[in-house]
């Protein structure tokens, strides 16, 4: 048995750091390396699903579960704490309350929403990006709702929502919310035509770069459920009543109780903090995911950026590639441990699929595309996989998605 056992800390208890972790302690034996897992709550969370939790057609506790329940407790130690910067000189990470010090790092912190700089988007849109965002958002609409009835004179843009960007996080929320808002019209005495739902786009399309026939397929689905889109136009400003948009040279204000902002992320502010060389705070790594001039760090998920060589453009940061980076990422660890070779990462990508609401969806899977309730059907299974490769069939049962019609 070593006397000084490695130290292998990693950061961050999502999609890449629970791969990570429940992939290494199956690679190396129990003497090998102290494992430490650090992230801020004591649950993960299905970000995936957070377009749910916000429109509230899906309860957050639904959505989470404890880390514990998932990690073996006697070969990993959990840290319950916020990463606040990584000092690469001197192998150590500055927590809220503390240091850690280690000889391996995984940086798995994920991303948080980008603003471009757009004035007022941070003061007064909400994003969706975790349980605390998406409680809030729920509650804030719920509160539009209850209070429009309450007052003398009805402000209509109580009952308006906007949503910047029509990319997957945009769209999958609209789905929910067209589902939701004739629900909250019902409990809150609302006509459901006094409600306005509007996507506001720049790009020329709904879902840039996507199958235009599934981009049409959702385009006319989620209008025939009442959402406006606004395309080819831009979100300028936020302000406390609503949005100023601009479009050919042209400017319009649309007053909104409730703006959502789901137009892109960015990696973790860490990234930025530590001094990581990095493009919109996601690190270039290098094949095997380790760090260029760092060769015992390792960055996976959104705060990484893999290049596509069909395209020569980054893959986009999903939950797919960031899980099969922690499978990369855990073999790498035990491989350089061993004193073997690092693998090159290699992104195997199964498709996308983006729900339309529970009951409908478009998508492209193992190469074929398809929509309704197969494209439905096929997205819980994808959510229920990902259940099944962190937590096993335990998991899955509590907090799969089984209603599939
Ligand atoms: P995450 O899974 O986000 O985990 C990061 C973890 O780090 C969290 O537990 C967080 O609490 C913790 N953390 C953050 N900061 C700190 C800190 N300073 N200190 C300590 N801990 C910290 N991708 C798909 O492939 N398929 C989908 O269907 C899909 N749907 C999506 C739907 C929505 C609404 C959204 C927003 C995204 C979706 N994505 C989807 C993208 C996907 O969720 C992300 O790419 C994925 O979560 C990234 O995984 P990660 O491991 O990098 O980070
Ligand atoms: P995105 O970058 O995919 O889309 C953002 C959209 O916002 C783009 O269409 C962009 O043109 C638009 N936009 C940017 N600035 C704007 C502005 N000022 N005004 C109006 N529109 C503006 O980001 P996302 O949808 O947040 O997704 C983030 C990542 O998560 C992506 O990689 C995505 O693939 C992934 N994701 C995947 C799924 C899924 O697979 N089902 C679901 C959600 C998110």
């Amino acid at each position: 048995m070593p006397l000084n056992k490695p130290k292998v800390v990693v950061l961050g208890a999502g999609y890449g750091g629970l791969m990570t972790v429940t992939r290494l302690v199956r690679k190396i034996g129990v003497n090998e390396a102290e494992i430490t897992l650090v992230n801020k709550h004591n649950y993960h969370y299905e970000t995936t699903w957070m377009h749910e939790a916000s429109a509230g057609t899906l309860h957050h506790d639904r959505c989470r579960y404890p880390i514990k329940d998932v990690i073996n407790q006697s070969r990993v130690r959990f840290v319950k704490d916020t990463v606040t910067k990584i000092n690469k000189e001197e192998n150590k990470v500055v927590l809220e309350t503390g240091e850690l010090s280690y000889d391996y790092l995984v940086v798995a912190l994920g991303a948080i929403p980008e603003t471009f700089g757009i004035s007022g988007l941070r003061e007064h849109a909400f994003p969706i990006a975790n349980i605390n965002t998406s409680r809030q958002l729920r509650e804030h609409i719920e509160y539009q709702f209850a209070t429009y009835n309450t007052e003398a004179e009805k402000r209509p843009e109580r009952l308006t929502i906007v949503v910047g960007g029509a990319g997957f996080t945009g769209i999958e929320f609209l789905g929910e919310l067209a589902n939701r808002i004739p629900e909250l019209c019902r409990e809150y005495d609302i006509d459901r035509q006094k409600v306005n739902l509007i996507c506001v786009e720049a790009a020329p399309s709904v879902l840039p770069g996507f199958d235009p026939e599934l981009v049409d397929y959702a385009v006319n689905y989620l209008e025939g459920k009442g959402v406006e889109f606004k395309i080819g136009t831009a979100v300028k400003e936020c302000t406390p009543d609503g949005i100023i948009v601009g479009k050919d040279d042209k400017t319009e204000e649309i007053k909104a109780g409730t703006v959502v902002w789901a137009a892109g992320v960015r990696g973790n502010p860490v990234i930025e903090e530590s001094g990581f060389e990095n493009m919109r705070g996601r690190v270039k790594v290098k094949p095997d995911l380790r760090v260029e001039g760092h060769d015992n760090i390792f960055v996976i998920g959104d705060c990484s950026l893999v290049i596509n060589e069909e395209n020569d453009r980054p893959f986009p940061p999903t939950a797919q590639i960031s899980m099969q980076q922690g499978e990369t990422c855990a073999k790498n660890i035990a491989a350089l441990i061993h004193g073997k070779e690092t693998e090159a990462f290699r992104f195997d990508n199964k498709g996308s699929v983006a729900s339309l609401g529970e009951h409908d969806a478009i998508g492209v899977a193992f190469g074929k595309k398809m929509t309704g309730t197969k494209a439905s059907m096929m997205k819980k299974i994808i959510d229920n996989r990902s259940l099944f490769l962190i937590g096993g069939p335990g998991l899955v049962l509590k907090k799969g998605k089984f209603k599939f019609f």
